[in-house]
């Protein structure tokens, strides 16, 4: 397994004043310098400068040491994680959600850049992350921020990056490791088993309770309908052997559940497709769908958005109204998992 350095360091130097109070200290009574006449060198107290103060230089954080790189519009840039996340966290999640749900995002968007800065990404190798959302995380620079927040730019900017510095360098490990921090926008009850999304079971990514209801989340329930012709059309440019020779109520059968409550696999013109392959075809919100057939056409009613691992952003909100902090919202969507901070 490729194993690369985590982040690079920004060298800092420190430059020292060095003392400037030669000869601005001398007494009245002291000899005049032969350089200069007595008077202009020999100030009243009021008159002498105070000493000067060596201030150091402001110690870098980890979120300003830690640079990567981050393909932003096909570019690979290189960048400070303190100039990266406040654009993800700003694209990701509501900036007028609860304070402490935005810690959650901002720790979970640094360990998704962190964990892909140490494995990659097979997309474009020549970054750890794209602003992609469908790939990796958006990534959205002022401009885009401007048009997005209007008046209340610097109202939300501010918000947004006390969510980055409240949690300057922290990122979730298991076994000492940047976890995969999938995270989506919200779940019907509960949260999904990464086994069941991409065959490979995570330990830290495993169905939970997620408190969010129609009452917390815009559109939560959705609804597609869709016309027999476009149906059959769609389900046979995908699955060929599909047999959809009859008539259309006898198209689709059973749905199995799995244990998240999400469409493990649904009967289609005698095949058993999985949820994810109906999502993907139909452009599903999520896989926690009915399929019924109106006497007319097909309807599809959906609950929650996303793929449903990991942190449910709307979730983490409502957690976060009833008093949870950002460290108890993210152990509770990433059980196992511990609060690093780079060192
Ligand atoms: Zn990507």
């Amino acid at each position: 397994m490729k194993r690369c350095v985590i982040v690079s360091v920004f060298c800092i130097v420190c430059a020292l004043l060095l003392p400037l109070a030669l000869g601005r200290s001398i007494p009245e009574s002291a000899p005049a310098p032969v350089s200069g006449p007595a008077e202009t060198l020999s100030p009243t107290a009021s008159e002498t400068p105070a000493p000067v103060q060596q201030t150091p230089a402001p110690t870098p954080s980890a979120d300003e040491t830690a640079v990567i790189t981050v393909l932003v519009g096909g570019q690979a840039r290189q960048m400070t994680l303190a100039e990266y996340l406040p654009g993800v966290l700003a694209g990701e999640m509501p900036a007028a959600f609860e304070e402490e749900a935005l810690r959650a995002q901002a720790v979970a968007a640094r360990t998704f850049v962190l964990y892909h800065q140490v494995l990659g990404c097979a997309a474009h190798p020549e970054a750890a992350v794209c602003d992609d959302p469908s790939c990796c995380q958006v990534f959205l620079e002022e401009p885009a921020l401007r048009e997005k927040w209007g008046d209340g730019y610097d109202t939300y900017w501010a918000r947004i990056q006390e969510a980055v510095t409240a949690t300057d360098g922290e990122y979730l490990t298991y076994e000492g490791e940047p976890i995969l921090a999938c995270f989506h926008s919200s779940s019907a009850g509960r949260t999904e088993n990464s086994g069941v999304l991409w065959g490979t079971s995570l330990p830290y990514l495993v169905s939970v309770d997620s408190p969010e209801t129609a009452e917390d989340v815009p559109n939560y329930i959705s609804t597609l309908e869709v016309s027999p012709e476009d149906f059959r059309d769609t389900i046979l440019a995908a699955l060929p052997e599909a047999d959809l020779s009859t008539l259309p109520p006898e198209w689709v059968g059973e749905s199995a559940l799995d244990s998240s409550g999400r469409v493990a696999a649904i009967r289609v013109g005698g095949l058993a497709v999985p949820g994810t392959r109906m999502r993907t075809l139909f452009s599903l919100r999520s896989t926690n769908f009915t399929l019924e057939w109106t006497g007319r056409s097909f309807l599809f009613t959906v609950t929650g958005f996303g793929h449903g691992a990991g942190m449910s952003q709307y979730g983490a909100n409502v957690m976060a109204q009833e008093g949870s902090t950002y460290g108890e919202i993210l152990s509770h969507y990433y059980p196992g998992t511990v609060l690093t901070t780079l060192a």
